[in-house]
């Protein structure tokens, strides 16, 4: 089967959860299926290929899973990034807002060197805020940025447009499959 005819096959949509109004895209599906996540990190590593980076870094909670199975597949460092107060060294903070209030991402400060090529890796791309807070970090690092990837991305909320305010371009951001509105 298609990869995106496949994870759309597993991938749940719960209504109102965490809370009223989120349509959250439970892709706990797709590592259950050790050969489905298979062809998603393939797929990935087609599209940014092993040789386009240095070091993976996943934004938590699920890109951290889906990360470390890049990075463990392409025989890459890894490292995470968190919400505030979660990482034990010393780290660096960038803000970030959302539909209510603000929210705010964590890296060591020593989680990349100076002029690496870094993929940030997370599960799914929403209004953006959280990638783009993620690419800020590593440029603070001293780090490049070769791109983001993700397994879903919510095509009706133009998560892109933050990441392009960054300067990234459209090649640079990836996502394996796209939903529509009430999808
Ligand atoms: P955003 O900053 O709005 O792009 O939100 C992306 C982050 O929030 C990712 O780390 C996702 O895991 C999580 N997230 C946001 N919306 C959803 C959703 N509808 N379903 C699952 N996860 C979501």
């Amino acid at each position: 089967m298609e990869l995106t005819k496949a994870l759309k096959a597993v991938i749940r949509t719960i209504p109102d959860f965490p809370k009223p109004g989120i349509a959250f895209k439970d892709v706990t599906t797709v590592f259950q299926d050790p050969a489905l996540a298979r062809r998603c990190v393939d797929q990935i590593l087609a599209e940014f290929p092993v040789s386009s980076f240095d070091v993976v870094g996943g934004i938590e909670a699920r890109g951290l899973i889906l990360g470390t199975l890049i990075a463990h597949d392409s025989e890459r460092p890894f490292f995470p990034f968190r919400k505030p107060g979660k990482l034990p060294w010393k780290t660096l903070r960038e803000s970030y807002r959302l539909e209510y209030g603000e929210n705010a991402l964590e890296m060591h400060v020593d989680a990349v060197g100076e002029g690496q090529r870094v993929l940030i890796v997370d599960d799914l791309l929403a209004t953006g805020g959280t990638a783009a807070a993620a690419t800020r970090l590593v440029r603070r690092a001293g780090a490049e940025m070769t791109g983001i990837a993700f397994l879903v991305e919510l095509g009706y909320l133009d998560g892109r447009a933050p990441l392009l305010a960054e300067g990234l371009t459209a090649q640079q951001i990836r996502s394996l499959i796209i939903f529509g509105e009430g999808e």
